[in-house]
């Protein structure tokens, strides 16, 4: 039992610098759950929460996802995937669950939820 959601836990989404921010909003991990729950394989959380300098030293934009402070909370993830069984499983359902932003690359799945962000997208690295 993680104590973000039933398969997830802080140490899974905090902030990989070692600041220890983790601000996720309830509605993401929710929609997150769901996703693992259908989709019924491990996933492995390669970035969660991000804070300003993290993002930017991982390249992400401003208005990424990922991005934490005290008052932006993350909504989105990294899952690892090379396995093109897992990508179909992991995309299927988190369409399933309602995610509407969606980026696939070789290594990982993005999954995320910010609403100023496009929604209905689904892009590539
Ligand atoms: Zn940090």
């Amino acid at each position: 039992m993680g104590d973000l959601a039933k398969d997830f836990s802080k140490w899974e989404m905090v902030c990989k610098c070692g600041c220890g921010i983790c601000n996720v909003s309830d509605s993401f991990m929710a929609k997150l759950q769901l996703t693992r729950t259908v989709a019924n394989i491990p996933f492995e959380i390669i970035s969660g929460c991000r804070c300003p300098v993290h993002n930017k030293n991982e390249g992400g934009k401003e208005t990424s996802d990922h991005l934490t402070t005290e008052s932006i909370q993350c909504e989105g993830v990294d899952i690892r995937c090379h396995y093109s069984g897992d990508r179909l499983k992991i995309i299927s359902a988190a369409i399933m669950s309602g995610f509407r932003r969606i980026g696939i690359a070789k290594s990982f799945i993005h999954l995320g939820m910010k609403k100023d962000n496009p929604q209905d997208v689904i892009w590539v690295y």
